[in-house]
Order: C-alpha cells, then sequence, then structure tokens
C-alpha cells in the first residue's frame, strides 16, 4: 500500500498512521516529525524550518521535499509507506506525483479523516506526546492515568510548541485556504476516499482498514 493520509491538524492522522504502521508493517512518513527531529538536532535546515513552524505557516515547498524524496528513496519505502501531513498543498501533491513516477513507487490511494471543525480546537489544545516513546494522549479525551506521564513507558510528556492556541488557529487557517484543496485534487485522481474522525480511535482505524482493503 502506497498511501496519503488527509485530514485536518487534530483530525487523528498521525494516531492512525501509527496503528497502520503497526498492523501492515510499512513505514509512516510524516513530515511534522521529520522537521520536529530536525528542529531538535538543530541542523540548518531545522533552524529554518522552526521560524514557519512556530508562526503556524508552511515551511517552504523546497525544504519538504528534498526531505520526502529522500526518505522514500531508503529501502523500507519500498514495501509501501504512509504519507502524513504530506502533501500540503497543491503544489507539493504535483511536485510528488513527478518523484513517485520517477521512483516508480506511485500513490495506491488517499484516506481523508474528517472531523467537525469545532472538536479541532480541544483535540489540538489537550494533545500531549510522549518524550520517550511518541505515544499520544489528550488531556480532555484520553488522559494519561498518571498526569504528565506516558502509561507506556513512564516517559515525560510534553505539548508542542505549536499546539498552543494562537498558532493552532493560524495552523487551521493554513489547512483551509491550502491543504482542503487536496481532496479536489486527488478526487479528480478517483483515489481518495473519506472516513469519519469522530467515535473511538479502534472504530475510526476499522474503516479506515477496510477502505485500504477495498472492503
Ligand atoms: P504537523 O505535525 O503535520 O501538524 O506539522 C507541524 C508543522 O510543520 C506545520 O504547521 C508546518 O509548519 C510544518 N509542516 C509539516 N508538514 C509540512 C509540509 N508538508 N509542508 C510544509 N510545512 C509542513
Amino acid at each position: 500500500m502506497r498511501i496519503v493520509l488527509l485530514g485536518a491538524p487534530g483530525a487523528g492522522k498521525g494516531t492512525q498512521a501509527k496503528k497502520l504502521i503497526e498492523k501492515y508493517g510499512m513505514p509512516q512518513i510524516s513530515t511534522g516529525d521529520l522537521l520536529r527531529a530536525a528542529v531538535s538536532a538543530g541542523t540548518a535546515l531545522g533552524k529554518e524550518a522552526k521560524s514557519y513552524m512556530d508562526k503556524g505557516e508552511l515551511v517552504p515547498d523546497s525544504v519538504v521535499l528534498g526531505m520526502v524524496e529522500e526518505r522514500l528513496k531508503q529501502d523500507d519505502c519500498k514495501k509501501g509507506y504512509i504519507l502524513d501531513g504530506f502533501p500540503r498543498n497543491t503544489a507539493q501533491a504535483e511536485a510528488l506525483d513527478k518523484m513517485l513516477a520517477a521512483l516508480n513507487m506511485s500513490l495506491t490511494g488517499a484516506v481523508s479523516v474528517d472531523v467537525p471543525f469545532e472538536d479541532l480546537m480541544k483535540r489540538l489544545t489537550g494533545r500531549r506526546t510522549c518524550k520517550a516513546c511518541g505515544q499520544m494522549y489528550n488531556i480532555y479525551f484520553s488522559a494519561p492515568k498518571k498526569e504528565g506521564a506516558c502509561d507506556k513507558c513512564s516517559g515525560e510528556l510534553y505539548q508542542r510548541d505549536d499546539d498552543k492556541e494562537a498558532t493552532i488557529k493560524k495552523r487551521l487557517e493554513v489547512y483551509t485556504a491550502q491543504t482542503e484543496p487536496l481532496m479536489g485534487y486527488y478526487k479528480n485522481k478517483g483515489i481518495v476516499n473519506s472516513v469519519a474522525g469522530t467515535g473511538s480511535i479502534d472504530e475510526i482505524f476499522s474503516k479506515v482498514c477496510a477502505i485500504l482493503e477495498g472492503k
């Protein structure tokens, strides 16, 4: 399977991607995660990206495209991949199509996880992530047993810098203006299906799997 997960920030793409990795064994390519890793490592790319991320704006296409191409060329992507948070605008989607055609690994599908706009704010402001293992929680909907600590590994939970209220508003605006139109892009190609991103994580996951398995 070579798929793109679409959906607004906070729709739960990352959570679904992590479950897809477990079930199907293919890697998740999250441009947000790759950028955050570059920021933590203090690379030149990370420094450039951080100024955009802190404002909730998109990092320039040239930066992101190079990063994705490098990742797609790694051996583990031969068995398939899940793109999460990429593409984010039409220019990226077009560049991705060209890149994948050249690598002979074009997309087999796109799944959009749809969540009502009103719910996204609470999902994003409540989001907490484990520093050690990446497990995600939400203080409103799926709180850890002990405040601030991961249930799985006891690692420290943190709130992403860009999950603060002002930045979230901007990220949602950017999503509506630049990323939402991608639904039309993939509809034209006839490869996109939508899933309601409300309900339990497992319910959403079974709907995503049913689509991917063509059921
Ligand atoms: P995410 O974790 O996917 O919500 O991404 C966090 C931030 O990283 C976004 O608000 C952007 O600043 C940046 N980012 C992630 N993916 C992309 C992308 N494909 N294109 C441009 N910027 C991105």
